[in-house]
């Protein structure tokens, strides 16, 4: 609600075409402000039940959409300071807070001397509070009355009126974007707060002044997507290029990024949680850079036109640059990050809230594995070549056991219908506890459950729940990698079998039980996926042959060959030619969480990498080192911040298509940039593998980025899914 009525607001008040130039005029700024206050901006912050970090994010986003220069932050945290009662002096706090709240006081902030940017201050402060200097890079000070300048001991607080004030406007990025503001001899009020309140403010400003970038740049990229499916060139619209299409599937996966950050730092700032500052900088570490990302694509995409200053596009890819680059830029943010990471013995990642029940889930399944995984169990495991640690048979049916291979099965089928974040928390532990990666048929289970007979259902999931049963995916062929369509092995009706002749390729799963297959029963199907039937095959039928082969990985999988195998007709799964929907169906449910599974390898191997480091203090001290830990700490929070986001999706229906996509798009190469930190941090000991003296943690890195390349690869690739983005996320024409 605050959201559209902010954005009826600033569309009625400060509409785009003029917006920039209004935006040098004090009057039209005060006028702007006055009216802000008067939709409650000015009093948010000061009550988190009413209007918090998370409101005051939103507020940001709008009016970097509208590009309108308001007095927010000063407002903001003079009522996250002051309301609480901080600054020990309440007569002092209530007068400041009266002026804000009233609207008669218009604050701009500066951090001064606290600003990790050493030239934002050169200022001197007698011991009367008189001040003397200069200040840059002043956020909203035209048409503002008032100035907070934060010293080691609190704020000073100066009335812009005076005499010795002087305002001027600093041309930045070719426009007037900050002020610098020289003080001869200001008299200021002190209101002392304590060193930390001072640097969470410094924080909570860095945040709100990302979700304005972030308003902005999105406004940006709305326009441009809107104008990549009018603008023709070559005789069709230039969001059919898949150049283009791929381009703002990227920058779509940014923004969202970005949002989800933004909003669990915002919220986990207002239900103060520990690690709201851990969230607050790996928001800021990614969206600094992805967001100026962002704004120089949409520049790219506009062409010549965006170019153009009358155009809209500018003024947001300044607010993009000069709202990011602040208060330390995104250095800061990541030794922040690196600094929880590396500097204390034994830090792990924050581990989420999954709620109650995920919460209790997680405690649950860490107890069983200690009584299941014993550390003998896991040594002989590890002991074994990486191809025969991907599945262990007993592991499997001791877990069929707890009944959680039907987690999120209907109770019907006997399972436990539990939520996405409680698969979440389980395989969370199973991951941080390097427990056999490979269990259930959760595909396959769910195809059989949505098109299944009921005497399929009752014949396959039971075995599947127990942990006894694996089935294969026999979807590939030679010919037909992408364009699964396009298939060809065939299933022809002879009497009561199905008789099925072909050749599937790369299949990962062909020591499984069973093999669920795609095959063709229409030959002259238009299109072709209608012309497509699922199947169960037995693996022990005859006239299958099956040659492994090995994978870059140190997996297997194998060139399977189908030579007039007959099975029985009641194997077909779901109606005859209508295997497309069965097999997308299917995907559909896992989808959402495909993403999620690769972000928790991720940031489990992530934890080890960071325990390395920290052994070896040359490396932990090492600067560059320190930042590019940052740098990946933030990108897996990203990553972990769009896994609770297609969870809790899911949880309230299902997660659209897109959003599976952007998640599955991003883990993958999340998990390929991790592999390549690991390498070129630790060395070349990191390249060992399995087995090599001296390799580290077993080979685990090396090993990580060849498996990467995998989901990169599969459940459908990359490109396709980028694809996916553009046109389902994005409306694009196909
Ligand atoms: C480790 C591993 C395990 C696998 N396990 C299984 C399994 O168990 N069962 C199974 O059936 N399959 C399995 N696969 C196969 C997997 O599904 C295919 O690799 C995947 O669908 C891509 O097909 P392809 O390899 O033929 O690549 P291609 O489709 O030939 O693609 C090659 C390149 O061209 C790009 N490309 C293709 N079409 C387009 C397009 N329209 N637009 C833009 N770019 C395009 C692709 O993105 C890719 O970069 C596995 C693959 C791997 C790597």
């Amino acid at each position: 609600m605050l959201r559209d009525s902010l954005r009826g607001f600033l569309e009625a008040h400060w509409p785009g075409a003029g917006a920039v130039t209004r935006a040098r005029d004090p009057v039209a700024i005060v006028a702007l402000w006055r009216g802000l206050t008067d939709q409650g901006l000015a009093a948010l912050g000061a009550d988190a039940e009413t209007g918090g970090l998370r409101e005051l994010t939103i507020a940001m986003e709008e009016l970097g959409r509208g590009a309108a220069p308001a007095a927010q932050v000063g407002a903001a945290l003079v009522n996250l300071a002051l309301a609480s009662g901080a600054s020990g002096d309440d007569a002092l706090a209530a007068r400041l807070l009266d002026r804000v709240q009233s609207g008669r006081g218009i604050v701009a902030i500066s951090f001064g001397e606290l600003d990790p940017d050493a030239n934002a201050a050169d200022l001197a402060r007698d011991a009367d509070g008189a001040l003397d200097g200069t200040l840059r890079f002043v956020d909203a000070a035209l048409g503002a009355t008032d100035l907070l300048v934060t010293t080691p001991d609190g704020f000073a607080w100066l009335d812009l009126a005076d005499r010795g004030v002087t305002i001027t406007p600093s041309r930045a990025l070719g426009a007037d974007g900050w002020s610098e503001i020289t003080l001869r001899n200001v008299p200021s009020t002190s209101i002392a707060l304590s060193e930390s309140t001072l640097a969470d403010l410094a924080l909570v400003a860095a945040l709100l002044l990302l979700a304005r970038a972030h308003g902005a740049a999105r406004r940006a990229f709305e326009l441009v997507v809107d104008y990549a499916k009018e603008r023709r060139q070559f005789g069709q619209p230039i969001g059919r290029f898949q150049a283009i299409q791929h381009k703002l599937a990227n920058n779509l996966i940014s923004l969202e990024g970005v949002r989800v950050t933004i909003e669990y730092a915002a919220e986990s700032h207002d239900l103060d949680l520990a690690d709201w500052r851990y969230s607050a900088n790996a928001a800021l570490a990614f969206g600094r850079v992805a967001l100026r990302q962002v704004a120089l694509e949409t520049q790219h995409a506009f062409g010549a036109i965006g170019y153009a200053e009358e155009h809209e596009a500018p003024r947001h890819f300044r607010r993009a640059h000069l709202d990011t680059i602040v208060l330390g830029g995104v250095r800061v943010a990541r030794e922040r990050l690196a600094a929880h990471l590396l500097d204390r013995d034994d830090a792990l990642l924050p581990e989420y809230d999954l709620g109650a029940c995920g919460n209790a889930l997680r405690d649950e399944v860490r107890a069983w594995l200690t009584e299941h995984w014993t550390d003998a169990r896991k040594a002989a495991f590890d002991a074994q070549p990486f191809h025969d640690r991907e599945f262990d048979a007993s592991f499997a049916r001791d877990l069929g056991r707890t009944g959680w291979l039907g987690l999120n099965w209907p109770a019907e089928f006997g399972g436990q219908a539990r939520s996405p974040l409680e698969q979440l928390a389980f395989l969370e532990v199973m991951e941080r506890a390097d427990a056999p990666p490979r269990f259930g048929a959760a595909v396959q289970a769910n195809a059989l459950m949505m098109h299944g007979t009921p005497a399929q259902q009752q014949r396959y999931l039971p075995e599947i729940l127990r942990g006894e049963a694996m089935h294969g995916m026999g979807y590939s062929e030679p010919d037909s990698g992408s364009d699964l369509a396009s298939l060809r092995t065939s299933a022809v009706l002879d009497g009561d079998d199905w008789v099925i002749n072909g050749q599937k390729i790369w299949t990962t799963t062909y020591w499984g039980r069973y093999m669920f297959l795609a095959a063709r029963t229409d030959r002259d199907a238009k299109p072709a996926h209608a012309g497509i039937s699922m199947f169960i095959v037995p693996m022990d039928t005859p006239g299958i042959t099956v040659k492994p082969a090995g994978t870059m990985y140190d997996g297997h999988f194998a060139n399977i060959f189908y030579d007039d195998v007959r099975i029985p007709r009641e194997n077909i799964v779901g109606p005859l030619n209508g295997g497309w929907k069965v097999l997308t169906d299917a995907l559909a449910n896992e989808r959402g969480l495909v993403g999620g599974g690769i972000v928790l390898k991720v940031a489990h191997g992530f934890d080890v990498l960071c325990r390395e480091i920290r052994a070896t203090p040359a490396l932990r001290d090492d600067a560059l080192t320190r930042d590019r830990i940052g740098q990946l700490a933030a990108e897996i929070e990203v990553g972990r911040r769009l896994m609770i986001h297609c969870a809790e999706l899911a949880t309230s229906g299902t997660t659209p298509p897109e959003l599976g996509a952007i998640s599955k798009v991003y883990s993958g190469e999340l998990m390929e940039r991790y592999g390549e930190a690991a390498l070129e941090l630790l060395g070349a000991r990191a390249a060992l593998s399995q087995g090599a003296p001296g390799a580290i943690a077993n080979g685990r890195f090396e090993q990580q980025l060849r498996h990467s390349l995998m989901w990169v690869i599969s459940i459908g690739t990359n490109e396709i899914q980028r694809s996916l983005i553009a046109q389902r996320g994005l409306g694009l024409p196909r």
